[in-house]
Protein backbone atom coordinates (compact mmCIF):
# COMPACT_ATOMS: atom_id res chain seq x y z
CA UNK A 1 0.00 0.00 0.00
CA UNK A 2 1.58 3.36 -0.84
CA UNK A 3 1.40 5.70 2.57
CA UNK A 4 2.98 8.82 2.56
CA UNK A 5 4.52 10.48 5.18
CA UNK A 6 4.35 14.04 6.35
CA UNK A 7 6.15 16.53 9.01
CA UNK A 8 4.88 19.51 10.66
CA UNK A 9 7.01 22.09 12.53
CA UNK A 10 5.06 24.57 14.96
CA UNK A 11 6.93 27.51 13.83
CA UNK A 12 5.69 28.72 17.71
CA UNK A 13 7.77 26.74 20.13
CA UNK A 14 10.94 26.41 17.44
CA UNK A 15 13.53 28.02 19.53
CA UNK A 16 15.57 28.57 16.55
CA UNK A 17 18.30 25.88 18.47
CA UNK A 18 19.69 23.99 15.10
CA UNK A 19 19.50 21.34 17.07
CA UNK A 20 17.62 19.33 13.99
CA UNK A 21 20.59 20.43 12.06
CA UNK A 22 23.17 19.50 13.69
CA UNK A 23 21.69 16.25 14.44
CA UNK A 24 21.01 15.33 10.76
CA UNK A 25 24.48 16.45 9.95
CA UNK A 26 26.10 14.14 12.75
CA UNK A 27 24.31 11.41 11.27
CA UNK A 28 24.52 11.21 7.65
CA UNK A 29 27.97 13.71 6.97
CA UNK A 30 30.65 12.59 9.42
CA UNK A 31 31.46 10.16 6.92
CA UNK A 32 30.52 11.24 3.83
CA UNK A 33 33.47 12.92 1.35
CA UNK A 34 31.85 15.75 0.28
CA UNK A 35 29.16 16.60 2.27
CA UNK A 36 30.98 19.18 4.12
CA UNK A 37 28.63 21.81 2.98
CA UNK A 38 25.23 20.32 3.01
CA UNK A 39 23.10 21.40 5.26
CA UNK A 40 19.74 19.01 4.35
CA UNK A 41 18.26 20.38 7.42
CA UNK A 42 18.59 24.37 7.54
CA UNK A 43 17.08 26.90 10.11
CA UNK A 44 16.73 30.52 8.92
CA UNK A 45 15.65 33.80 10.30
CA UNK A 46 12.70 35.31 8.41
CA UNK A 47 12.36 37.57 7.24
CA UNK A 48 15.80 37.46 6.24
CA UNK A 49 17.11 35.87 2.64
CA UNK A 50 17.66 32.37 3.09
CA UNK A 51 19.60 29.30 2.17
CA UNK A 52 20.45 29.66 -0.17
CA UNK A 53 20.82 33.66 -0.34
CA UNK A 54 17.20 34.52 -2.42
CA UNK A 55 16.60 31.31 -2.63
CA UNK A 56 12.61 31.60 -3.14
CA UNK A 57 13.28 34.16 -6.53
CA UNK A 58 15.02 31.13 -8.17
CA UNK A 59 12.20 29.01 -9.81
CA UNK A 60 11.50 25.85 -10.35
CA UNK A 61 8.06 23.91 -9.48
CA UNK A 62 5.17 23.29 -11.96
CA UNK A 63 3.86 26.42 -14.10
CA UNK A 64 0.22 26.80 -14.28
CA UNK A 65 0.07 24.69 -16.80
CA UNK A 66 1.40 21.69 -15.14
CA UNK A 67 4.67 22.38 -16.74
CA UNK A 68 8.23 21.69 -14.72
CA UNK A 69 10.29 24.29 -14.57
CA UNK A 70 13.72 25.03 -14.62
CA UNK A 71 14.60 27.45 -12.52
CA UNK A 72 18.46 28.50 -10.98
CA UNK A 73 21.03 26.02 -10.13
CA UNK A 74 22.54 27.81 -6.46
CA UNK A 75 26.09 28.47 -6.82
CA UNK A 76 28.22 26.94 -4.06
CA UNK A 77 28.80 31.01 -2.70
CA UNK A 78 24.89 31.34 -2.21
CA UNK A 79 25.09 28.78 -0.17
CA UNK A 80 26.98 29.72 2.09
CA UNK A 81 30.84 28.37 0.59
CA UNK A 82 34.14 30.13 0.01
CA UNK A 83 35.58 27.39 -2.23
CA UNK A 84 39.15 26.46 -0.71
CA UNK A 85 38.86 29.00 1.92
CA UNK A 86 40.54 28.09 5.34
CA UNK A 87 38.88 29.19 8.08
CA UNK A 88 40.91 30.63 11.77
CA UNK A 89 39.53 28.15 13.77
CA UNK A 90 42.68 27.79 15.98
CA UNK A 91 42.76 31.28 16.66
CA UNK A 92 39.51 31.51 17.95
CA UNK A 93 39.24 28.31 19.95
CA UNK A 94 42.61 28.72 21.45
CA UNK A 95 43.57 32.57 21.63
CA UNK A 96 43.06 34.35 25.44
CA UNK A 97 42.08 37.71 23.02
CA UNK A 98 38.34 37.40 21.56
CA UNK A 99 38.68 36.64 17.89
CA UNK A 100 36.16 36.66 15.11
CA UNK A 101 35.40 33.68 13.17
CA UNK A 102 36.60 34.70 9.47
CA UNK A 103 38.33 33.39 6.32
CA UNK A 104 42.31 33.66 7.18
CA UNK A 105 42.42 35.15 3.16
CA UNK A 106 40.10 37.84 3.85
CA UNK A 107 36.51 38.86 5.03
CA UNK A 108 33.69 36.78 4.94
CA UNK A 109 30.56 38.30 2.97
CA UNK A 110 27.70 35.70 3.17
CA UNK A 111 27.60 32.09 5.07
CA UNK A 112 24.94 30.03 6.05
CA UNK A 113 22.36 31.89 8.58
CA UNK A 114 24.84 35.31 7.45
CA UNK A 115 21.74 37.22 8.42
CA UNK A 116 20.34 35.16 11.41
CA UNK A 117 18.04 36.83 13.97
CA UNK A 118 18.32 40.32 12.25
CA UNK A 119 14.89 39.81 11.16
CA UNK A 120 12.60 43.31 9.99
CA UNK A 121 10.64 46.16 12.16
CA UNK A 122 11.66 49.04 14.95
CA UNK A 123 11.48 48.30 18.33
CA UNK A 124 9.38 48.02 20.16
CA UNK A 125 7.87 46.05 17.13
CA UNK A 126 10.77 44.25 15.33
CA UNK A 127 9.71 40.83 14.81
CA UNK A 128 11.30 37.59 13.53
CA UNK A 129 10.54 33.74 13.73
CA UNK A 130 12.35 30.80 12.76
CA UNK A 131 11.89 28.51 9.70
CA UNK A 132 13.35 24.80 9.86
CA UNK A 133 13.45 23.59 6.09
CA UNK A 134 14.26 20.00 5.04
CA UNK A 135 13.06 18.29 1.99
CA UNK A 136 9.25 18.65 1.27
CA UNK A 137 9.05 14.86 0.10
CA UNK A 138 6.58 16.33 -2.39
CA UNK A 139 4.11 14.20 -3.64
CA UNK A 140 5.01 15.84 -7.14
CA UNK A 141 8.12 16.09 -6.43
CA UNK A 142 9.75 18.17 -9.79
CA UNK A 143 12.95 16.99 -8.78
CA UNK A 144 12.29 13.87 -10.33
CA UNK A 145 10.51 15.09 -13.25
CA UNK A 146 13.53 16.94 -14.42
CA UNK A 147 15.88 14.18 -14.09
CA UNK A 148 16.86 12.88 -16.87
CA UNK A 149 18.66 9.88 -16.07
CA UNK A 150 15.69 8.42 -13.80
CA UNK A 151 17.96 8.43 -11.15
CA UNK A 152 15.36 9.63 -8.50
CA UNK A 153 11.87 8.06 -7.42
CA UNK A 154 9.52 8.34 -4.46
CA UNK A 155 9.56 5.09 -2.82
CA UNK A 156 5.88 4.21 -2.14
CA UNK A 157 6.37 2.45 1.71
CA UNK A 158 7.17 5.65 3.57
CA UNK A 159 6.74 8.11 0.49
CA UNK A 160 9.95 9.81 0.52
CA UNK A 161 11.85 10.98 -2.66
CA UNK A 162 15.33 9.33 -2.61
CA UNK A 163 17.81 9.03 -5.34
CA UNK A 164 20.09 6.11 -6.68
CA UNK A 165 23.03 7.45 -6.75
CA UNK A 166 24.77 4.54 -9.06
CA UNK A 167 22.20 6.10 -11.75
CA UNK A 168 22.68 10.21 -10.67
CA UNK A 169 25.07 11.17 -13.27
CA UNK A 170 25.41 14.58 -11.73
CA UNK A 171 23.63 16.97 -14.26
CA UNK A 172 22.01 18.91 -11.65
CA UNK A 173 18.57 19.41 -13.45
CA UNK A 174 17.17 17.74 -10.36
CA UNK A 175 18.73 20.95 -7.87
CA UNK A 176 17.09 23.45 -11.24
CA UNK A 177 13.65 21.83 -10.95
CA UNK A 178 13.49 22.22 -7.20
CA UNK A 179 11.88 25.34 -5.78
CA UNK A 180 13.00 24.96 -2.23
CA UNK A 181 16.41 24.46 -3.32
CA UNK A 182 16.86 21.97 -1.37
CA UNK A 183 19.77 19.92 -3.23
CA UNK A 184 23.00 19.61 -2.68
CA UNK A 185 25.95 18.88 -5.48
CA UNK A 186 28.43 16.53 -4.13
CA UNK A 187 31.80 17.64 -5.87
CA UNK A 188 34.07 15.06 -4.36
CA UNK A 189 31.73 12.67 -5.64
CA UNK A 190 29.73 14.40 -8.52
CA UNK A 191 26.14 13.49 -7.35
CA UNK A 192 23.41 15.45 -6.65
CA UNK A 193 22.35 14.73 -2.37
CA UNK A 194 19.22 15.72 -0.04
CA UNK A 195 17.13 14.93 2.75
CA UNK A 196 16.85 11.18 2.46
CA UNK A 197 13.82 11.13 5.03
CA UNK A 198 15.71 9.18 7.64
CA UNK A 199 14.37 6.21 5.84
CA UNK A 200 16.75 3.85 7.78
CA UNK A 201 15.53 4.73 10.81
CA UNK A 202 11.91 4.86 9.73
CA UNK A 203 12.48 0.76 8.57
CA UNK A 204 13.07 0.06 12.17
CA UNK A 205 10.23 2.08 13.64
CA UNK A 206 12.63 5.18 14.80
CA UNK A 207 11.99 8.47 14.26
CA UNK A 208 13.61 10.90 12.04
CA UNK A 209 16.72 12.66 13.92
CA UNK A 210 15.43 16.25 13.57
CA UNK A 211 12.11 15.24 15.24
CA UNK A 212 13.84 12.76 17.65
CA UNK A 213 16.10 15.54 18.68
CA UNK A 214 14.28 18.72 18.76
CA UNK A 215 14.43 20.41 22.18
CA UNK A 216 11.70 22.13 21.70
CA UNK A 217 9.22 19.00 20.70
CA UNK A 218 8.00 21.27 18.09
CA UNK A 219 7.96 18.89 15.07
CA UNK A 220 5.90 15.89 14.13
CA UNK A 221 6.03 13.25 11.78
CA UNK A 222 3.76 10.66 11.05
CA UNK A 223 1.30 9.16 8.34
CA UNK A 224 -0.69 12.25 6.59
CA UNK A 225 -3.90 8.85 6.21
CA UNK A 226 -3.57 7.95 9.41
CA UNK A 227 -6.27 10.30 11.31
CA UNK A 228 -5.70 9.87 14.48
CA UNK A 229 -2.18 11.26 14.10
CA UNK A 230 -1.07 14.60 14.94
CA UNK A 231 0.12 15.52 11.70
CA UNK A 232 -3.29 14.25 9.90
CA UNK A 233 -5.36 16.59 12.27
CA UNK A 234 -3.11 19.01 12.59
CA UNK A 235 -2.94 19.09 8.74
CA UNK A 236 -6.58 17.82 7.64
CA UNK A 237 -8.83 18.27 10.41
CA UNK A 238 -8.23 21.81 12.32
CA UNK A 239 -6.03 22.99 9.05
CA UNK A 240 -3.89 24.68 10.95
CA UNK A 241 -0.73 23.59 9.35
CA UNK A 242 0.04 24.67 5.87
CA UNK A 243 2.50 23.86 3.32
CA UNK A 244 5.56 26.39 2.44
CA UNK A 245 5.20 28.03 -0.94
CA UNK A 246 1.80 26.26 -1.88
CA UNK A 247 2.20 28.42 -5.88
CA UNK A 248 5.33 26.25 -6.33
CA UNK A 249 2.62 23.80 -7.62
CA UNK A 250 4.45 20.49 -6.56
CA UNK A 251 2.11 19.32 -3.37
CA UNK A 252 4.82 19.85 -0.15
CA UNK A 253 4.26 17.07 2.68
CA UNK A 254 6.57 19.53 4.96
CA UNK A 255 3.73 21.75 7.18
CA UNK A 256 4.20 24.86 9.52
CA UNK A 257 2.09 25.73 12.41
CA UNK A 258 2.14 29.38 11.25
CA UNK A 259 3.92 31.79 14.25
CA UNK A 260 1.78 34.27 15.92
CA UNK A 261 4.04 37.07 17.07
CA UNK A 262 2.94 39.58 20.49
CA UNK A 263 0.56 41.89 19.32
CA UNK A 264 1.88 45.71 18.55
CA UNK A 265 2.81 48.35 20.88
CA UNK A 266 1.84 51.71 20.58
CA UNK A 267 3.99 54.75 20.90
CA UNK A 268 2.25 55.31 24.24
CA UNK A 269 2.91 52.44 25.49
CA UNK A 270 -0.36 50.25 25.19
CA UNK A 271 -0.92 47.50 23.56
CA UNK A 272 -2.89 47.48 20.07
CA UNK A 273 -5.38 44.04 20.64
CA UNK A 274 -5.53 42.20 17.07
CA UNK A 275 -3.04 43.73 15.23
CA UNK A 276 0.24 41.67 15.89
CA UNK A 277 3.75 42.54 15.22
CA UNK A 278 4.54 40.38 12.10
CA UNK A 279 2.18 41.19 9.21
CA UNK A 280 -0.13 39.19 7.72
CA UNK A 281 0.96 39.64 3.92
CA UNK A 282 4.74 38.12 5.21
CA UNK A 283 2.52 35.27 6.04
CA UNK A 284 0.50 34.98 3.12
CA UNK A 285 3.49 35.17 1.26
CA UNK A 286 5.22 32.87 2.77
CA UNK A 287 1.89 30.13 3.40
CA UNK A 288 -0.48 31.19 1.34
CA UNK A 289 -4.09 32.25 1.70
CA UNK A 290 -5.33 29.72 4.53
CA UNK A 291 -2.72 31.81 6.55
CA UNK A 292 -5.33 33.90 8.32
CA UNK A 293 -7.51 31.45 9.31
CA UNK A 294 -5.40 29.15 10.39
CA UNK A 295 -3.86 31.78 13.16
CA UNK A 296 -8.22 32.99 13.79
CA UNK A 297 -8.33 28.75 14.72
CA UNK A 298 -5.55 28.77 16.97
CA UNK A 299 -6.40 32.30 18.16
CA UNK A 300 -9.78 30.83 19.07
CA UNK A 301 -8.66 27.57 20.93
CA UNK A 302 -6.06 29.47 22.63
CA UNK A 303 -9.05 31.73 24.33
CA UNK A 304 -11.20 28.48 25.36
CA UNK A 305 -7.98 27.40 26.86
CA UNK A 306 -7.80 30.66 28.94
CA UNK A 307 -11.42 30.73 30.08
CA UNK A 308 -10.38 26.98 31.15
CA UNK A 309 -12.29 25.48 28.32
CA UNK A 310 -10.81 21.86 27.03
CA UNK A 311 -8.99 22.41 23.69
CA UNK A 312 -7.67 19.18 21.62
CA UNK A 313 -5.40 21.58 19.36
CA UNK A 314 -4.04 23.24 22.31
CA UNK A 315 -3.15 20.03 24.13
CA UNK A 316 -1.76 18.44 20.80
CA UNK A 317 0.44 21.56 20.23
CA UNK A 318 1.68 21.86 23.79
CA UNK A 319 2.94 17.99 23.52
CA UNK A 320 2.03 16.72 27.06
CA UNK A 321 2.38 13.19 25.40
CA UNK A 322 5.56 13.13 23.44
CA UNK A 323 5.65 9.94 21.78
CA UNK A 324 3.15 11.78 19.11
CA UNK A 325 5.81 13.67 18.10
CA UNK A 326 7.28 10.64 16.64
CA UNK A 327 3.83 9.17 14.72
CA UNK A 328 4.75 5.48 14.64
CA UNK A 329 8.33 5.58 15.05
CA UNK A 330 8.38 5.64 18.89
CA UNK A 331 11.36 2.87 19.08
CA UNK A 332 14.39 4.39 20.88
CA UNK A 333 17.31 4.20 19.08
CA UNK A 334 19.99 2.82 21.25
CA UNK A 335 18.13 -0.52 21.58
CA UNK A 336 18.18 -1.25 18.14
CA UNK A 337 20.85 -3.49 16.21
CA UNK A 338 22.01 -1.27 13.65
CA UNK A 339 24.01 -3.85 12.13
CA UNK A 340 21.24 -5.85 10.54
CA UNK A 341 19.24 -4.65 7.74
FE1 LIG B 1 13.58 24.52 15.99
FE2 LIG B 1 13.50 22.07 17.06
FE3 LIG B 1 15.18 22.61 15.05
FE4 LIG B 1 15.63 23.67 17.50
S1 LIG B 1 15.65 21.48 16.92
S2 LIG B 1 15.77 24.74 15.52
S3 LIG B 1 13.52 24.02 18.19
S4 LIG B 1 12.90 22.62 14.96
FE1 LIG C 1 12.26 17.32 -4.78
FE2 LIG C 1 12.67 19.74 -3.83
FE3 LIG C 1 10.30 18.53 -3.42
FE4 LIG C 1 12.49 17.66 -2.14
S1 LIG C 1 11.54 19.68 -1.90
S2 LIG C 1 10.95 16.38 -3.23
S3 LIG C 1 14.12 18.00 -3.64
S4 LIG C 1 11.13 19.17 -5.39
FE1 LIG D 1 18.15 15.03 8.00
FE2 LIG D 1 16.65 12.90 8.49
FE3 LIG D 1 15.69 15.32 9.07
FE4 LIG D 1 16.01 14.59 6.50
S1 LIG D 1 14.58 13.68 7.99
S2 LIG D 1 16.62 16.56 7.43
S3 LIG D 1 17.83 13.27 6.63
S4 LIG D 1 17.46 14.31 10.03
Amino acid sequence: MSRQIAFVFDLNKCIGCQTCSVACKVLWHQEEPGADEQWWCSVNTIPGRGTPRDWEAMGGGYDAQGKVVLGKNPTPEEFGSRSGSAYNWKEVHTSAEHVRFQPVDGEAEWAMNWDEDEGAGEFPNAYFYYMPRICNHCTKPACLEACPTQALYKRDDFGVVLRDEDRCEGNQACARACPYKKIYFNKVREIGQHCIGCFPRMEKNVAPACVRQCPGRAVFVGYRDEENSPVHKLVDQWEVALPHHPEFNTEPNVFYVPPLAPFRVAPDGTIEEGERRIPLDLLETEFGPRVGDAIGTLEKEMARRRNGEPSELMDTLIGYRWEEFLGPFTAEPADIDWRTS
